[in-house]
């Protein structure tokens, strides 16, 4: 058989067994013990009143009641402490990634070996425009001095070719000479 009780703290009305044991609030979970029935007094009475309880709370973990210790910890509504994990450990995070990503930028071998692979290819094709334009002058120079020996054996050709005219008119006049010489019995007679 259940009685009827009322909380000392709340006035919630509890059914709760007749048992003798105390009763505890559903709604503020105060404990409290009961009154022992009066037989007397049901036997009266139509309908059983309320039995309000023998003593205050033993425990009322209501907000107003709650134990010094919880109140005195300053609680904060906001988490701070696992927020404060979290960004201490995105901010770790960040900076090993960075960290990592400049050893990582810094010695890429591949990066190196582009590098002076260019720049040797670069040099390499420096060299070679150099050589080039060496051999180029080094066949204008020659091309100059085969023209420049050319001109010469043509000027020793003409200046031949003058001295064999002259030599040859000479012969000419050499050969008149003796003709004339020759012939003037012949061409008295012709004439
Ligand atoms: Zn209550």
């Amino acid at each position: 058989m259940t009685i009827a009780a009322t909380c000392p703290q709340c006035e919630e009305r509890i059914d709760a067994p007749d048992d003798g044991e105390p009763i505890r609030c559903p709604r503020c979970d105060c404990l409290f013990p009961l009154k022992r029935r009066d037989t007397y007094a049901e036997g009266i009475q139509a309908m059983p009143a309320p039995i309000v309880a023998a003593g205050p709370c033993e425990k009322a973990p209501t907000l107003e009641d709650q134990p010094p210790p919880r109140h005195g910890t300053p609680r904060s509504p906001f988490p701070v402490a696992p927020m404060l994990i979290v960004v201490i450990g995105i901010l770790f995070f960040l900076l090993v990634f960075s960290v990592g990503f400049n050893i990582w930028f810094v010695m890429q071998p591949d990066r190196g070996i582009f590098n002076n692979a260019a720049r040797a290819a670069e040099q390499q094709a420096i060299q070679q425009r150099m050589i080039a334009e060496q051999a180029a002058q080094q066949a204008l120079m020659a091309q100059q001095e085969a023209q420049r020996q050319q001109a010469v054996q043509q000027a020793e050709m003409q200046a031949l070719q003058r001295q064999l005219m002259e030599v040859r008119t000479e012969l000419e006049v050499a050969k008149r000479k003796l003709e004339k010489a020759n012939e003037p019995p012949n061409k008295g007679g012709v004439k």
